[in-house]
């Protein structure tokens, strides 16, 4: 049963060939086996994840339907889950829940979607391995030495090892779309504004974005579907109507213009992914899709944009995690100064007070028009390459990760080489667009990705075309050995 992807649950479920509360003792085991080798929750909600299933299939036998009803899934834990702890990986939250549902977690459970519990992650959502959470790091099903990527890593480590079929995940430079690639995963970072922040501990607020972690573009569509449209509570969601995703997955693709940004395969990109990706292409070619060169000049810059303005807001964000009003508080503080500081250096691990220093250093007066300033005008060239590259073509290609997933500690030493390695997602993050990780073979037995990206609200687009991509090929099909 827990090879079963969601659009064959919603099937089994509507007819009835096996119930909601069946399938949730089933991967609740299956966690409760396999979950001590890849580290891939933070908390496992049995009780709460019975009681969900069991209302589903009631609701069911009252004649109520959905693809999402009695479907189970775990959120990534920044998403706030009432009175189930919410720790964003920290241990400054390790004691915090929180008072209401996230939007996301509210349309989900009103769906009728069962929530087995809250998935490992980075630290406030901040790496690409999973290595720098406060639970430990997550491991990769396809290989347990490697990282499963980051910050999503524990949703894809569940969802790649069949303990769950969709998991929800963020993207603030790559966090659904990398841990994607690296575990065989079909992920889509929808268009900021697409999906509601609302009950997302935020790590930068103008790059942050919901989405789905998935076994393949069909799956993504579905829960997509329930996660997505207005929120009057956040005000950076757009008022536009959500498009029917699985209704466009079957569209052919004929005549759809693909531009492929000669910057995404210099130097620093693994061979045997340009390899991958050039497979790719043809597999599209063939679909009808015509292929074009095209040039995203300032991508070079974006590495260095995004790793200031990411920690600048981050370092805004994380002021409220002060001892006072939410979580850790240290022990015995002399003054309020001293409460101040000890419970932030106590309760906050490396990497994230490293982000905070960059981030205050980069707004302080001195420095805001050097890097801050500068930060934001390369941003907006991103954005302006983009649009000039949409006048020509329907989406853009390119490979996820310039590399396969890397050995756990491999870059421990040494967080400028991690972040190096967010080259090719960070940019859709900067401009705010949607982009989508699809599985494209493999490297020395590991997963590789590649990306689509598409202009601002077409996630149908790149769900279609994964979808057609997946009828011609089968990478996203393959399990990792032992799960
Ligand atoms: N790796 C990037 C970072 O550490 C992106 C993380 C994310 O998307 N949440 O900031």
């Amino acid at each position: 049963m827990h090879q079963l992807t969601l659009a064959e649950i919603a099937r089994g479920l509507a007819d009835k060939k096996f119930s909601a509360e069946e399938l949730t003792r089933t991967l609740l085991a299956r966690i409760a086996q396999l979950d001590p080798q890849l580290n891939s929750f933070i908390t496992v909600t049995p009780e709460h994840a019975i009681a969900q299933a069991q209302a589903a299939d009631a609701r069911r036998a009252n004649g109520e339907s959905g693809a999402l009803l009695g479907v189970p899934l775990a959120h990534k834990d920044l998403f706030c889950t009432q009175g189930i702890r919410t720790s964003c990986g920290s241990k400054m939250l390790d004691n915090f829940q929180a008072p209401y549902d996230a939007t996301v977690v509210a349309k989900l459970n009103a769906a009728g979607a069962v929530t087995l519990g809250k998935l490992n992650m980075d630290e406030f959502a901040m790496g690409s391995a999973n290595e720098n959470s406060h639970y430990g790091a997550v491991k990769n099903p396809w290989n347990l030495a490697h990282v499963p990527g980051g910050s999503s890593g524990g949703s894809a480590a569940a969802v790649a090892a069949r303990l769950l079929p969709v998991a929800t995940g963020t993207d603030t430079g790559g966090s659904i779309r990398q841990p994607a690639a690296f575990t065989n995963l079909t992920g889509i970072k929808p268009t900021y504004g697409r999906v509601s922040r609302w009950g997302m501990i935020a790590y930068a607020s103008s790059l942050d974005q919901a989405g789905v972690l998935a076994r393949n573009a069909e799956d993504c569509a579905l829960l997509l579907q329930g996660m997505a449209g207005f929120d009057p509570q956040d005000s950076t969601s757009i008022d536009e109507p959500v498009p029917d995703y699985s209704a466009t997955l079957g569209d052919s693709l004929q005549g759809l213009r693909i531009g492929v940004p000669k910057e995404y395969f210099g130097a620093g990109l693994d061979p045997r992914i340009a390899e991958r990706v050039q497979a790719s292409i043809e597999a599209l070619e063939k679909l009808g899709a015509v292929i074009q060169p095209i040039s995203l000049p300032n991508m070079q810059q974006a590495i260095a944009a995004y790793y200031v303005i990411a920690p600048a807001e981050a370092s805004s964000n994380l002021s409220r995690f002060d001892g006072v009003r939410f979580g850790y508080r240290c022990e015995n503080p002399k003054d309020l100064t001293d409460l101040y500081k000890r419970s932030r250096a106590e309760g906050f691990g490396p990497e994230v007070q490293r982000r905070i220093m960059v981030g205050a250093y980069a707004l302080s007066a001195g420095y805001y028009d050097a890097y801050y300033l500068q930060a934001q005008k390369i941003r907006r060239l991103i954005k302006n390459d983009f649009m000039a590259a949409f006048e020509d073509v329907d989406m853009i290609l390119s490979p996820t990760t310039p590399n396969p997933a890397w050995k756990l500690g491999a870059k421990n030493a040494d967080p400028v080489a991690a972040y190096l390695e967010d080259i090719y997602t960070i940019t859709a993050n900067l401009a705010g667009l949607p982009g989508l990780s699809m599985p494209a073979g493999f490297v020395d037995g590991l997963p590789v990705g590649v990306q689509l990206l598409a202009p601002y609200f077409q996630e149908g687009r790149l769900l279609n075309a994964a979808h057609q991509y997946q009828q011609v090929t089968d990478w996203h099909t393959r399990a990792p050995e032992g799960f």
